[in-house]
């Protein structure tokens, strides 16, 4: 049994996926002897290549290994016996922790979800998946401005609960909460998104890979554009507020949106 060790991946973002150990390197082996006993240590400083178990990709990790009377080298260890736990001393670290740069700046945790999936579905080759995660991440994200953007209680009930979602991507269209452009973008996730659900043919890699890319394209007008520009004015209105000392403290940041907690 080889070693295998558990890390959220950077790659298809599964949190406790199960790495294989596929290869290592060892850059320290020694022993260290406890001073007036016959006890000593072996001690191992070794990088691990390890594969994730869902989508295959390698991370390394660094282990600084120490177990007390070993007789057995790690090597050994690893045919043998297929765990860190028996080491009295580990210490691990790896790289990299976040290789996805796939995911848009500033998403509210509920969008950002379905849209992990997606992404996560694409590395695994599931595309009908990607395809169906894409349109719901759209599902989401359109509740989600409704919610922020509408202060009447009821028509944000009608908008989220009693709305197909091409009726509120119109809704949010003719509001202006979306662009002409970004309704278009919307609607062309939806119909796509509709297929990789509906149509009995199996959803293609091309075709989830584009349609990922439209909701990242998406994701990022909405979210990750204002939550920059936010950041920026904060910094210069905090920035401005030091200068002028006009000993009104109290800092002017964009206020959240109204319905955060909904
Ligand atoms: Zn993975």
């Amino acid at each position: 049994m080889p070693i295998i060790e558990q890390f959220d991946c950077p790659y298809c973002m599964t949190k406790s996926s199960g790495f294989q150990v596929v290869g290592s390197y060892r850059r320290n082996n020694s022993i260290e002897f406890v001073r007036g006993t016959s006890d000593y240590y072996r001690v191992y400083e070794d990088w691990f290549f390890l594969s994730c178990g869902k989508c295959t990709k390698c991370i390394s990790a660094f282990y600084s290994l120490k177990k007390k009377n070993s007789e057995f080298g790690l090597d050994t260890a690893m045919k043998g016996h297929g765990s860190l736990a028996q080491f009295d001393y580990k210490y691990g670290d790896h790289m990299p922790k976040d290789a996805s740069t796939d995911e848009p700046l500033y998403l509210p945790e509920k969008v950002a979800i379905p849209f992990r999936q997606s992404v996560s579905n694409v590395a695994a080759s599931n595309w009908d998946a990607a395809g169906v995660m894409a349109r719901k991440t759209l599902e989401v994200a359109t509740k989600d401005i409704v919610r922020q953007r509408f202060d009447s209680e009821d028509e944000r009930e009608r908008l989220i609960k009693n709305t197909w979602l091409k009726a509120r991507i119109r809704k949010l269209k003719e509001t202006g909460y979306l662009t002409d452009g970004l309704s278009d973008l919307a609607t062309l996730i939806k119909d796509e998104g509709d297929d990789a659900t509906h149509e009995e043919e199996p959803y293609t890699e091309s075709e989830a890979r584009e349609l990922v890319g439209y909701a990242q394209a998406l994701l990022t007008y909405v979210y990750s554009i204002p939550g920059m520009v936010a950041k920026v004015r904060e910094k210069v209105e905090g920035a401005d507020s030091l200068r002028d000392h006009s000993g009104d403290s109290a800092a002017k940041t964009v206020p959240p949106s109204k319905h955060d907690n909904d």
